[in-house]
């Protein structure tokens, strides 16, 4: 077996199939035997790479994408993914683009509906597949419960459309406290998916989980479940953490060594003073890499030879110090930011934020290598 995983000698993000596959199966025997899965590979595959992503799930048999954006559907199709695409938020200047792509838009408002019907329309279509979203209280995208009669009307006399899905996304479905919020959102969903498709006249799917509901409400699954951050190893509690795989890893090297002498300062602004006689490393990977600034100032640490080395002052557009007095080591050794010894969600959490926002803040600058880790 080879592997693309040798020596480390520049800030990459490593890549790994093995653990998605893990992770799909781990998700997949989550649902009812049937259910469909849609992988959600928006933001270049929550920053990892959508389309080696998407290919590998073909592989293992995904039955849907979903996307945010017609561009990055493009990006999929371009890189010859031939299934089914759903572009969770598509906008009327992209529906021409997105029809020649065979790209499928969720309608999700009168306006949306209006103007992708004059585009089939113009472009001859008949029975051009879309999806149907209906917002079922994240009050963020879709047609209100009351709009059912008028998409109804309608559908009734667009030959244009036909009707693949109808769907809902939830508010909180990883958070316990808003467990009887989740439950009246999966019945609204209920109410509208049953009066529709009585009235329709034909099978659609319906759908309404992301990857906290396939865990905590199985009885939201329906037809179809749409995961993404599960896909990538992260379940938003702990105890699903366990169990699912990180797919990334962030790594990269240590560029050169410093002997700051007491009362001598450190990076921009002189935000760090040594204390005493210090070192420091220097590392490869700044803010415009996807490491936040406010990982600055001792806030976040790397991994060197297995032990914490937190960053000194403020973290730069291209490099980070870090202080290494304690620990050796010599320039050209292994950085990990991500890995074994330092989560996503742990590296999230130093900033403030959320595994979600910390993997697809990071840029297209970071080389990323793609393989299988045993
Ligand atoms: C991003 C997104 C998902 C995926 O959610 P995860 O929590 O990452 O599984 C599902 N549905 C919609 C509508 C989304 O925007």
């Amino acid at each position: 077996m080879t592997t693309p995983f040798g020596k480390v000698e520049e800030t990459r993000l490593e890549i790994d199939l093995n653990a998605l596959g893990h992770n799909y199966q781990y998700l997949k025997s989550k649902t009812k035997p049937g259910t469909k899965m849609m992988g959600v590979v928006k933001a270049f595959g929550y920053g990892s790479d959508a389309i080696e992503v998407a290919k590998e799930l073909v592989t293992l048999g995904i039955d849907y994408f979903a996307v945010a954006y017609v561009a990055e559907g493009i990006a999929l199709r371009d890189a010859g993914i031939e299934t089914p695409i759903l572009v969770l938020h598509p906008q009327p200047c992209n529906f021409e683009t997105l029809i020649d792509r065979c790209l499928e838009p969720t309608l999700y408002s009168v306006r949306i509906f209006r103007s992708f019907v004059e585009v089939a329309e113009q472009k001859s279509q008949k029975n051009y597949p879309v999806h149907i979203k209906f917002n079922t209280g994240l009050n963020r995208l879709g047609f209100w419960e009351t709009d059912a009669d008028w998409v109804l009307e309608q559908l009734a006399r667009a030959t244009t459309l036909t009707v693949k899905s109808i769907f809902s996304h939830l508010a909180a479905s990883e958070d316990p406290a808003e467990r009887e919020f989740t439950l009246l959102q999966i019945q609204r969903f209920k109410a509208i998916a049953k009066s529709m498709m009585k009235r329709l006249g034909y099978e659609t799917l319906l759908h309404q989980s992301n990857t906290s509901a396939i865990i905590n409400y199985p009885e939201a699954n329906f037809d179809m479940v749409r995961t993404g951050i599960g896909l990538y190893g992260y379940g938003n509690e702990e105890a699903e953490d366990k169990r699912l795989k990180p797919v990334v890893s962030l790594k990269s090297v240590i560029s050169q060594i410093h002997k700051i002498e007491p009362n001598e300062s450190v990076g921009y602004n002189r935000a760090y003073r040594a204390a005493a006689l210090e070192q420091t490393a220097t590392i490869p990977i700044g803010h415009a890499d996807g490491l936040s600034r406010r990982l600055g100032n001792q806030k976040g640490h790397v991994i060197i030879q297995g032990k914490k080395a937190p960053i000194v002052g403020n973290v730069c557009m291209d490099m980070i110090m870090v202080n290494i007095t304690h620990i050796a080591c010599q320039e050209g050794d292994e950085v990990t930011i991500i890995g074994d010894n330092q989560s996503a969600v742990e590296l999230a959490e130093a900033q403030g934020t959320i595994s979600y926002e910390l993997l697809t803040a990071l840029s297209q600058r970071v080389k990323r290598v793609v393989g299988r880790k045993p």
